[in-house]
């Protein structure tokens, strides 16, 4: 663990009395797309390693998980589950659902806890209020006051991150996919019953009201997909916070294709405290159609170009989910983005720093596993090493001087860094096969052609080996 990390755990530990405490069970409720309710996103992926995808899921007495389709918000606030995460927290220890933020801290990186604690301390929260409050069996009174809402699956890409489970488009493939697929790990961790998806859930009045009770109370709200900017109940929730005054006290957050944004969309942002909208892209022109297919490069030019010129109460940063097929360019990217002078995308300021150190935004993705940057080979990770260090040169040449970047900024040269000891730390080289599976399939259904595109992984085709891990 970095000595900076190290620090910000100690002034965790000095304003709230616990070194693993973290704002979010006290404040916050997350959703996944079919209405589950989850502890928070980063909470829902801690799971990745052993392929359980219920850790994180705010599970009732009866094991299953609550589900904004059946259970109301206020009903699953207090339940058995959350009770137990808050007093684990209180007690020191790290609750089973928080091990991916530990784990990322561990290894120097700045966890959505992290960053989390440093913003709701910038915004004066008094971390201590909700903990007095907090009864000896972790009961809190009834205020939430940071929603993470996925309102269902609609979306206009399919990813090949993504399953039906993140986007309507990809139920298009999805039975040619998983007819022809052969490996267990893609069979398991794409798997998706139609059936049993509710993507009606956030039409019920019933959760509505629930969540207009709550709007005196909101600070934050976190807009995520499907695709947040097809869905018409983000728009009427959005509308209705206005109506009732509550605007300019609410703070939005976006993780958005942006490849729909319109200028009405725009009006309603101008009208709250303030808007961060990340545009996923994860790298450019045709490496970001084949992952996020498929999109137009010139539609996601309009867009950050039009975000670039959006009034002061919008920021707005490129994020990029760091994985097998993108993490040799991450370099060139950051060149490219450099290169368009944008005034404000990455410009705005996260815990003291520009976000993405003025470059973009990187999140890696732990699942699908088989789709890690961890499962390349070790050659290969010494070439992305070697490419970094490249880009690190040239950055120092052309760019960034400054020691803040290089030395305390977690948000710029470090995360890099951090990219590189996350995908060192594991070899994950054993699902190479699957990889191949999943893509062979893939490029059959959408006529695409992955070795094209990426010419760098050869080395993964040639390979015989077809054991599935
Ligand atoms: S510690 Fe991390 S995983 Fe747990 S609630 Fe906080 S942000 Fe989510």
């Amino acid at each position: 663990m970095s000595e900076k990390i190290k620090g910000y755990i100690k002034i965790i530990e000095e304003r709230t009395g616990s070194p693993t405490f973290c704002v979010l069970p006290w404040v916050h409720m997350a959703t996944r797309p079919n209405g589950d309710c989850r502890l928070c996103c980063v909470a829902n992926a801690s799971g990745a390693h052993s392929g359980d995808h219920t850790v994180g899921l705010l599970k009732k007495e009866n094991g299953e998980p609550a589900n904004f389709g059946k259970d109301t918000p206020l009903s699953a606030w207090n339940n058995d589950y959350m009770k137990d995460v808050r007093k684990t927290m209180l007690a020191g220890k790290v609750p089973a659902s928080c091990s991916k933020c530990f784990e990322e801290e561990s290894n120097g990186v700045v966890s959505k806890r992290l960053w989390e604690m440093y913003d709701w301390n910038n915004d004066g929260f008094d971390f201590n209020k909700v903990i007095n409050e907090t009864q000896p069996d972790g009961t809190v009174p009834p205020v939430i006051r940071y929603l993470d809402l996925r309102l269902g699956h609609t979306c206009n890409l399919k990813c090949v991150m993504c399953s039906p489970h993140d986007s309507s488009r990809w139920t298009q493939d999805y039975d040619k996919v998983m007819s022809s697929v052969k490996s267990p790990i893609v069979l398991k961790q794409i798997n998706w019953d139609g059936n049993e998806f509710n993507n009606y859930w956030y039409e019920k009045p019933e959760f509505w009201d629930d969540i207009f009770e709550q709007i005196p109370h909101i600070k934050k709200l976190y807009f995520a997909g499907g695709e947040p900017l097809m869905i018409k109940e983000h728009q009427r929730f959005l509308e209705e916070i206005i109506r009732r005054g509550y605007s300019k006290e609410i703070s939005l957050r976006y993780n958005s294709n942006g490849l729909l944004l319109t200028e009405n969309m725009i009006k309603l942002w101008e009208q709250f405290k303030h808007v961060k909208f990340n545009v996923s892209i994860d790298a450019e022109s045709d490496r970001n159609f084949y992952i996020r297919y498929p999109t137009e490069w010139n539609d996601v030019m309009k867009t950050l170009r039009r975000l670039d010129e959006t009034p002061d109460n919008i920021s707005t940063s490129i994020e990029v989910a760091v994985q097998a097929l993108n993490v040799e360019h991450l370099p060139d990217f950051a060149k490219f983005v450099l290169g368009q002078n944008f005034k404000k995308v990455n410009k705005h300021y996260l815990a003291e720093y520009q976000a993405g150190g003025g470059i973009f935004s990187m999140h890696l993705l732990f699942i699908p596993t088989f789709l890690s940057a961890r499962i390349l080979s070790t050659e290969h990770k010494q070439r992305i090493r070697a490419k970094f260090l490249e880009f690190k040169q040239w950055l120092f040449d052309n760019y960034r001087q400054d020691d803040d970047f290089w030395v305390n900024n977690p948000y710029g040269w470090q995360r890099w860094e951090a990219i590189l000891r996350f995908i060192d730390a594991e070899d994950h080289s054993y699902m190479i096969p699957d990889f191949k599976d999943y893509f062979k399939n893939l490029d059959k259904i959408r006529d695409t052609n992955i070795q094209e595109i990426f010419p760098e992984l050869e080395y993964i085709w040639k390979s015989t080996d077809f054991n599935f891990s």
